[in-house]
């Protein structure tokens, strides 16, 4: 950073928000890419707009308390942050996970304001979540919880106000009981969750839209960058939740071989190409860990993660989804990746990439395509089953997909356009995305006055 303005901007950023390193984190690779436009367009400094695109609108902290099976009263601390409502309703997803804390909520929070602006839909951006640990709970301690979850964050959400869905920890489950006590609370039935059953306002293809977009975008990056496709190119994903599920999918769809899956304690290689019946069954239906994949797949290995042990991100491969977590892909597994000639990077996870390991891959000629781009088909099709709510209709599987991957393919290009416009080099999507998200929003803040 060299621009005076941003410089104390992000100064007096670390110094309020000290101790929170993802948000500063998530911060300063956003002030890296929007200096550019600072310098460009002197109304962002007179304005102080980055000082006010940085500062959420409003955090809510909260305490949960449930009944476990046995009796016991157990406490959570729960989150909100209505980050930027200036182009639409607060939206972003509740994660539950022991690690969440508030520079957590913040980082996905600030970084959600961008996704949703990118999609171009009506979305202002938040996020929440909880520390509490979903894992090795029975469906009714879970049940408990998000009823307890919900009693609370129901009188800070609407339909026109805040409009939260599901992320690590939180699926189709988890929001069909949060719905049902909002819905017990208000005595109304709002579209108030995205990423609901099908019997109660879901949207077909919400459940695969943020994988699948992935992979339309890295599809599209490739072919207009490279000329080239998923067709034969062998792709490592990271994770089996949600989103990499739904990547191992699509990219077999698109012709490519996806060898690698993973959770928190191992990952697995299948060089003959992950079987997606066994990954599904293990995840989906039966909730278990990745490991049981080597058990019942001849062929494919299973590696612990621990220190002195190889990561994925040794695979060889052409394309690399990291689907899983924050900073899971580091400098060195960047110079890895590198080194055995991967083409692109698209994220399927919010911040996969710590930023010595993005800027790696952006200096070395990778394609580089970060989070709030390449993993926006998740809200988009939120923002579509909204759409499919106030119509009161529901589309077809393939008019969502069709929709969803007219958005990642202009997604694409509004990065590819800026990028030419500020004269930034091809492969690097990041900071055409910062300034593209930013733009809109700051545009939007501007007209409506000071706030
Ligand atoms: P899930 O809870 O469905 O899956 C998360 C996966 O990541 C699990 O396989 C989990 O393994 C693994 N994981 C979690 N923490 C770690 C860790 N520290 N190290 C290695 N693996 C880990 O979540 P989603 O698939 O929904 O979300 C994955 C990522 O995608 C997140 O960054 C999320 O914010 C992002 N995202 C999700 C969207 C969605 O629509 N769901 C939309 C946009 C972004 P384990 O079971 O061991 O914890």
């Amino acid at each position: 950073m060299n621009n005076p303005y941003v410089l104390r901007v992000f100064e007096d950023f670390k110094k309020i928000n000290a101790g929170k390193p993802e948000y500063i984190q998530a911060c300063q690779e956003i002030l890296e890419s929007l200096e550019l436009a600072v310098e460009k367009n002197p109304a962002i400094e007179k304005n102080r707009l980055l000082e006010r695109f940085l500062e959420p609108e409003r955090f809510i902290h909260f305490r949960v308390a449930w009944l476990d099976d046995a009796g016991n009263i157990q406490i959570n601390r729960g989150y909100r942050v209505q980050y930027n409502s200036a182009i639409g309703p607060y939206k972003g997803g509740i994660r539950f996970h022991p690690s969440v804390n508030e520079s957590i909520i913040k980082f996905l929070g600030l970084e959600q304001v961008l996704k949703n602006s990118l999609t171009t839909l009506p979305m202002g951006g938040g996020k929440g979540g909880s520390d509490f640990h979903p894992k090795g709970k029975s469906d009714n301690e879970i049940m408990k919880f998000c009823q307890a979850f919900m009693t609370e964050l129901y009188r800070h959400i609407g339909p026109n106000t805040d409009v939260p869905a599901g992320d690590i920890g939180v699926g189709g489950r988890e929001v069909g009981y949060m719905f049902g006590q909002y819905k017990r609370i208000r005595d109304s039935y709002d579209s108030v969750l995205t990423g609901k059953g099908l019997s109660f306002g879901g949207s077909l293809a919400r459940t695969e839209a943020t994988g699948y977009g992935c992979c339309y975008f890295a599809n599209k990056a490739l072919e207009v960058l490279k000329n080239e496709s998923f067709a034969g190119k062998t792709v490592v994903i990271s994770g089996s939740g949600n989103v990499a599920t739904y990547a191992v999918e699509k990219t077999i769809q698109l012709g490519g071989k996806p060898v690698t899956v993973s959770d928190s304690n191992g990952w697995i290689y299948d060089p003959n190409g992950i079987n997606l019946e066994v990954l599904k069954d293990i995840k989906e239906v039966k909730r278990g860990r990745i490991k049981e994949y080597a058990e019942r797949v001849p062929g494919s290995v299973y590696t612990e993660s621990k220190p002195g042990n190889p990561t994925i991100w040794t695979i060889k491969c052409d394309i690399a989804l990291p689907c899983a977590t924050q900073n899971e892909l580091n400098l060195d597994d960047a110079k890895c990746l590198v080194a055995n000639g991967v083409t692109i990077v698209a994220e399927g996870a919010n911040m996969p990439s710590t930023l010595d390991a993005a800027h790696y891959f952006i200096d070395n000629g990778v394609i580089y395509g970060p989070g709030k781009a390449a993993n926006a088909g998740g809200v988009a099709t939120s923002g579509l089953e909204m759409s499919q709510n106030a119509i009161r209709l529901s589309w077809t599987f393939e008019e969502v997909d069709a929709r969803l991957k007219g958005i990642m393919e202009s997604i694409f290009m509004n990065i590819y356009n800026t990028s030419k416009k500020y004269g930034i080099k091809e492969n690097d999507l990041l900071t055409g995305a910062n300034i593209a998200g930013f733009d809109k929003v700051a545009d939007a803040m501007l007209k409506q006055g000071l706030f």
